[in-house]
Formats: C-alpha cells, structure tokens, sequence
C-alpha cells in the first residue's frame, strides 16, 4: 500500500551481493544445459537471447523501468512446439527456463531474509496477512515467501528471479490476482511517492457516535479512499483485492482504538510520558505502544491492519498528524 524507493532496495542488495551474483550465474549455467533440439526453431532462438540476458552480471538487478524495455525488446514466449502426439508437450520451454532459474528454491532459502531485510513482512496488496505460507513435505516443514510476478513468471520465465520483478503478498491475493494489471508499483524512482501512501482510512464520524452509544462494533463504517490515478486497463487495489470486505471483518481493531481514543487523552499521555521518561521512548515507540501497531507509513509493510490502524489512531487524535 506504499512503494518503497528503489535506493533503499539497491542498499540491501548490495549486502547480498555474493548471493545474487551466485544466483545468476547458477542459472546461467543451468540454461546453458537445456537441449536446445528438442524445441522448434523460435523457441531456440529465444531460448538463446535469455541466455544472452543472464550473461549481464547485472541482470538480476535491473531497475523495474529497466525490466519494462527488456520485456518490450524480448517480447512474450513463441508459440509452443506441437510434438508427434499432436498435442503441445507437457513440459514447455517456460517450464524449463523456470526451473534452471531455481525461483523454487530461493522462496525458502533467500527471499524471506532478503524481504525481511527492506522491511516487507506483510502482503503489499492487502496489509491484512503474511506473506509466508508453511510448505510440508514427507521429511521437512519449510517457511517460504509468497511471491507475486509482476510480470508473471509463466509468460516471462527470465524474470522470475529478478529482484524488481517481486511483490511479496499473501496467498488469497495471489490466487485472485489475475493477468489484469494491478495498479500499484512496490518499488518506484519518485521520491514524492514515498511521503504519503496513495490510500488511506477512515471512518464515518456517525459511525464513531453510533459505536460509542451502542459499543456495537458493526456500527463502525470504513472508508478506503484510493487516491491514485486509475490508468485504463488496470484495476484498482479495491477491485483486485476486495480490501474493504477484508478489512470490514476487523472492525474489532478500530473499536479499541476508539475507545483508547478516549481514554490516552492528551493530559494522560502526557503523565505517562513523565512517568516512564526513564524507558527513553521515541515520539514514535510511545505512539506505536498506545497503537498497538506501527504509525509511520514508511512500516506500513511490516506489521498486519497497519495502515488500517495508523490512519484511524490519526484520524481519531491518538497520534498526532504527520506533515
Ligand atoms: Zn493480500
């Protein structure tokens, strides 16, 4: 729900420099085992420029206006060989690009640290679930990342390990995410973007009333303004994700933040404040305790409901307005 600048993202990789380099060339070395024969004449010549692509040491790294050019220049996969069956082979060039490309195994081993590392622990889409889903096999119970493929990994198996290519979300998200484009870039060269999410909370003030009369949480009606320009084609976060159904299931969240807006008035934070000089809170830990989740929107990714939650505490005077 907040793109994050590229600069912050190209910090982290340097630390895992080693890493990402033994990731290209791993694959590199991987295509070049495919047996280009058994693919028609088109499908051999693609499969040779994406191995001309991961012979760029820096080709996982490429920004995502950078991965926009390379996509138009390669363009989408070549029709798919028709074999004696007269039906396509099961197993299809993308297939094998993928696999040489491991995105596989790097969603257990590299991506949740590397994810955890920019501060993205929660679905970009929603902010309402993880991003990690528990895998079992017979002999091993593994974390792995969700990862949504901006540009999906069937149609662009070269970029299924590029790092701007990768949207963390949660598995609903993912599974309802179809080919429409989504309007929101994770990552973005504009720094105004980082300032202010381009969506916010609120609840009707009514509503407010009605909750306090009744202390009946449906009373409670949200928001969710989405203040960004809707390019044609793409859909909104509202119409892809549902956001509001999800986040109308929580309202319990708003209804203790309504009532502590009540209680931690300004005279009593500000004795609690005195009284606990000693832990040498921040502005923002202090704000983040009453909360009961982040307030800034530059963690707007690390925690569940967070934008939820940070804009109502504003809105409601619990934390103070940012400008
Ligand atoms: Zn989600």
């Amino acid at each position: 729900m907040i793109s994050i600048h590229i600069d912050k993202v190209k910090n982290v990789q340097e630390t895992f420099k080693a890493e990402i380099t033994d990731q290209r060339k791993s694959a590199y070395n991987k295509l070049l085992l495919i047996d280009p024969t058994i693919f028609s004449i088109a499908e051999q010549t693609y499969l040779q420029s994406v191995i001309h692509l991961f012979n760029d040491a820096s080709f996982l790294l490429k920004t995502p206006s950078e991965i926009e050019s390379i996509k138009n220049n390669i363009g989408g996969l070549p029709p798919i060989s028709i074999y004696t069956n007269g039906r396509p082979e099961k197993k299809q060039l993308t297939h094998y690009i993928q696999e040489a490309l491991g995105y596989t195994q790097l969603r257990k081993t590299f991506y949740p640290k590397y994810f955890r590392n920019i501060g993205i622990k929660t679905c970009v889409y929603c902010n309402s679930q993880l991003t990690i889903v528990i895998s079992k096999s017979k002999t091993e119970i593994d974390a792995r990342l969700e990862v949504d493929h901006h540009y999906s990994k069937s149609d662009f198996p070269f970029f299924s390990i590029s790092l701007f290519n990768l949207f963390p979300c949660c598995s609903s998200c993912n599974k309802r995410k179809s080919s429409t484009p989504v309007n929101f870039k994770l990552y973005t060269e504009d720094a105004s973007k980082l300032k202010k999410s381009d969506y916010d909370f609120k609840i009707t003030k009514t509503s407010k009333c009605n909750f306090l009369l009744t202390k009946d949480t449906e009373k409670i009606e949200i928001i969710f303004n989405d203040l960004s320009v809707l390019p044609i084609g793409n859909k909104s976060l509202q119409s892809a994700f549902n956001v509001i159904e999800i986040h109308n299931t929580q309202k319990d969240i708003i209804a203790e933040l309504i009532i502590k807006s009540q209680v931690y008035n300004e005279s009593f934070k500000r004795i609690l404040q005195n009284n606990f000089s000693k832990l040498s809170l921040s502005q923002s830990d202090f704000d983040r305790v009453i909360v009961g989740n982040y307030t800034e929107e530059k963690d707007i990714h690390k925690r569940p409901f967070s934008k939820m939650t940070m804009d109502i505490a504003k809105q409601l005077g619990l934390t103070k307005q940012k400008k």
